[in-house]
Formats: structure tokens, sequence, C-alpha cells
């Protein structure tokens, strides 16, 4: 911890400006105690270069579940000001539009545990997982450019979908303005064939259980679906694969060539690189943006379909009659322009959310009608081994630009995770635990054992003392199929 860092509040601590020349604003953290104490020194370094990027508002901010990323933290929040701010790949991530989807059943965990193999097995052959893996939809070149622009309305036309699976999806599941034309050939190459396709390691699709006693909000659970002990839902996890990735990629390299020659603009890191948001090249890149984000909302509605399939053949039920219809669907790696009031004042400015989720509180515009009293559904993983959270949206998250976590966060690297269990022995541990798991590797299931991310209820619970979201359910997995 750099010495530095002074404590603002009980989850708050703070690098002024004067810890780095060219910090425009302050860098917070938002955290606990026993979290502060894991974070890695990096993580500080990151975020106050963050709080050097030109147009900057209020803070650079690190969410509890932040560790270090590419340029920005993951877990990094940063609102610029729309006229004279940059946009900055860094602050997105390279699997843009990478979100979780929460999804329910009307099944308890006494009906779902004896066809538990049976499900995993069939969602894990039905739902293509793995690095390079394409997709069950076959569309050309020419459609996919058409889903690029519409996302999930694309599903919806192609009959993937129920109408109000959009309504429960963050911007209704299309990001307006999107421009395949401001996407490389190569993208497009990349991922015209890997929409419903989950991805590797870290994405996940996990059967969980909903016990009485890990409901900490009775309202809002019900109004969130959540009405029956034990109660079996789904969640899933994947982004815009391929495609996004070579968009990151192609506009990283042109911000690099032309930041300082055509901008005159410096970062401390290159990995920082950026253009102004209203230049020609901050603009492709939105646009392109854009497009990666309907992929990704496209892909997950797509493996939403297929999830209901595997459902409905196991248990003999239409998905309707499962009661199979979506809690919501959030983003955690975008910008979006959105209008904060800051300092008294209503402005637009342009919010990186990179590895962290967008909470609106009730009442505010942009969150489905059915959610206006208790604020939007926030769904963030914590480990296949320990558990996810269901939180709500709440109105004293302004601080943050309305922004929470998205994760429990790594603790080490993959590396690390992966000298220190063998994923075989991991997965038979597992099954002892009444977690029944399918992988595409098993290198890549070490990688990802419980031990390496941090402690969930202690970041779900840092969320809710600092006002960002407050918990409404624990989530116990029963199976899962990793990529
Ligand atoms: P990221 O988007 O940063 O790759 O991952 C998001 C979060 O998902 C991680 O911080 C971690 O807490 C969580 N996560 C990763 N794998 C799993 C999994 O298999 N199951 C659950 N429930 N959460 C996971
Ligand atoms: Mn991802
Ligand atoms: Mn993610």
């Amino acid at each position: 911890v750099p010495p530095q860092l002074r404590q603002i509040s009980e989850t708050i601590w703070e690098l002024p400006r004067s810890f780095r020349d060219g910090m425009l604003v302050p860098a917070r953290f938002i955290t606990s105690e026993k979290l502060l104490a894991g974070l890695e020194s990096g993580v500080f370094e990151q975020t106050a270069n963050v709080a050097c990027l030109p147009g900057i508002l209020k803070y650079s901010f690190c969410m509890p579940d932040g560790h270090w990323g590419y340029g920005f933290p993951i877990g990094g929040v940063a609102a610029m000001d729309s006229d004279s701010g940059v946009i900055s790949p860094g602050g997105i991530g390279f699997d843009i539009n990478c979100g979780m989807r929460l999804l329910l059943t009307n099944l308890t965990e006494e009906e779902v545990r004896p066809v538990i193999k049976e499900l995993v097995d069939s969602l894990f052959s039905r739902i293509p997982t793995g690095v390079g893996c394409s997709g069950f939809i076959h569309c050309s070149r020419s459609e996919f450019r058409k889903l690029l622009t519409e996302g999930s309305r694309w599903c919806l036309k192609n009959g993937f979908a129920w109408p109000e699976d959009l309504e429960l999806t963050e911007e209704g599941g299309c990001f307006e303005g999107a421009d395949p034309g401001a996407c490389s050939d190569k993208a497009v190459e990349r991922g015209y064939d890997q929409v419903g396709t989950l991805g590797s390691g870290n994405h996940y699709c996990e059967i969980q259980v909903v016990r009485p006693e890990n409901v900490f909000d009775n309202k809002t659970a019900a109004a969130f679906g959540l009405t029956i002990p034990n109660q079996v839902v789904i969640s899933f996890h994947s982004g815009s694969r391929g495609f996004g990735h070579q968009v990151a990629t192609d506009y990283l390299a042109t911000f690099l060539r032309v930041m300082t020659g055509t901008y005159g603009i410096r970062t401390n890191d290159r990995e920082l690189a950026c253009a102004p948001f209203r230049s020609p090249d901050g603009q492709a890149y939105f646009a392109a943006m854009k497009c990666a984000v309907n992929m990704g909302f496209a892909n997950r509605q797509m493996i939403l379909h297929r999830i209901r399939e595997v459902f409905s053949r196991v248990f003999n039920r239409s998905p309707q009659d499962l009661g199979m219809g979506m809690v919501y669907d959030v983003a955690h790696n975008t910008a979006k322009l959105e209008t904060h009031e800051i300092d008294g004042e209503k402005r637009e400015v342009l919010v990186h959310r990179k590895g962290a989720t967008r909470c609106y509180g009730p009442a505010m515009a942009g969150i489905p009608a059915r959610y206006q009293e208790t604020g939007q559904p926030v769904i963030i993983g914590g480990s296949m081994e320990t558990g996810s959270f269901l939180l709500a949206g709440e109105s004293s998250a302004a601080s943050t630009f309305f922004t929470t976590a998205h994760g429990s966060g790594r603790t080490m690297s993959r590396h690390q995770a992966k000298k220190m269990v063998k994923g075989q022995k991991l997965l038979g541990e597992m099954e002892q635990r009444g977690i029944h798991v399918r992988t595409s590797t098993y290198g890549g299931l070490a990688e990802e054992a419980g031990f390496a991310y941090k402690d969930m209820d202690e970041v779900a619970s840092a969320t809710e003392m600092a006002g960002l979201s407050r918990r409404v359910a624990k989530l116990l997995p029963m199976g899962n199929i990793k990529g």
C-alpha cells in the first residue's frame, strides 16, 4: 500500500493528486480493510495513471473486485467529459461487452439434483466452448454485419428470443449507432461463426440454487422472480469473442500511431492508448465498439436459446412451462454516453466500465418497468466453487456514476493458480462436494480454482457498505460448464 493512501470512509481510500505528476483527479479505491490488504501494488499505479487521462471527471475509481489489468485495472471506472475527454480501449477491455445473464426456472434443487449430470453434459455438448470454438448458427459475413447493428433484435427476428428477453437486457440488447464499416475484415472473419459460443477460461454457464438462508432481501428477490425455496437458476458469462478482441486490438494499434502525433496526448502507459472522444478516430472506435457490444448481446441471447432447449429436452416440458424467463443481462466491459449529475450539474459523460457493472437505482430511466421500484438487478460472479451474488442498484451509487463490482476478482495470476492444483484433481473434489463440472481443458480449470479469487462475500458486503448495490441473494453452484 503506497504511503500516500488515505482513508476517507469505512469503504473509501484515496490517492491524492500529489501521488503522481499529471493526475487530474484523485484515485479512489472502493473496498474493505481486508480486501485492501490483498491489493497488488500495480493496481495503485494503474488507477493513478488513469487519473491522468484527459477529460477525466471527479475520480479514477477501482471497485472492490479490482485487480491488475491491461492499462486500466479490471474493476476500473472513469467518466470522461464527452467534449474534452478521451476514449480508451484499455478502459473497456479486450472482451468488449463481456457480461452476465441470469435466467430463472421454476424448478427446485430436489427436482434438478437427480438430472444434474445429464443437464451439464448436454449443456456442454450443445454450447460450444473453448478458445477457437465456432457456433451452431451459420451466418454469412454479410448477415453477421447485420447482427452487429441489431444485437439481440437480430435474434428475435430469427426466432431465438422472447420479446421480454430484450426488455430485460441492458439497452434492450442493442447499442444504437453501431457501424460495421468501422470494423476490419479480420474482425468479421474472426467473429462471424462464433455467435452462440461460450469461449474459454473464465467464461461459464452455471446451474445454481438459491437457498432460503441465502436470501438477504425477500421483497426484491420476489420482484426479481425468486419466489420458491431452493429455486434453481442459471447464470452465464460470455462476451464478444474473437470479434471484440480484434476490434480492441485494431484500435489500440491505431491510437498508438495517432495519439501523440495527431492529438498531442501522452499517457504514462502505452496500454492507456486513447484518442479524443470527439475526434474521427475516437468516433470510429466508438462505432466499432458498439458492434462488438451488439455481438456480445446476440452471443448471450443465442446461448440462452440453447440453455432453454436443453432444459426443455431433459424435463420434457416447454421453456415457458419451466418458467425460464430472464432476470437480467448486464454488461461489464463498455463505454457509454450517459447523463450524470456532477457537482450539482447534469452533464453528458462517457463512462468507461472495465470489469465493472452499471447499477442504476430505483426510478431511473433506462431500466425495465418491472424494476423501477427495486433498482436494476446486478449479477456478479464469485467462482465456480464458492457462489455468486444477485444484487440491486441503489440511488447512493451516484458517487461512482452508478457502477459496482462485476465479480469477486482474481487474487493471483492464472499461471500461479495452475502451479497450485491439477485440474483433474480439482474436478474430482468438486464432484465430491456436489458440483458437477465439464470443461474443455483441465489446465484451464485449474486456473479458475476458488482460491484464485477473492472472498465473494467480502466483495458483495463491501459494495453494499459503500452504498453501490444491496445484496439480494447468494447463488450456490450445482453444475458448471467452463470454457
Ligand atoms: P472477468 O469478467 O473479470 O473475466 O470475470 C468475472 C468474474 O466472474 C470473476 O471476477 C470471478 O469472480 C467470476 N467467475 C469466474 N469464473 C467463474 C465461475 O466458473 N463461476 C462463477 N460463479 N463465477 C466465476
Ligand atoms: Mn470475458
Ligand atoms: Mn467478464
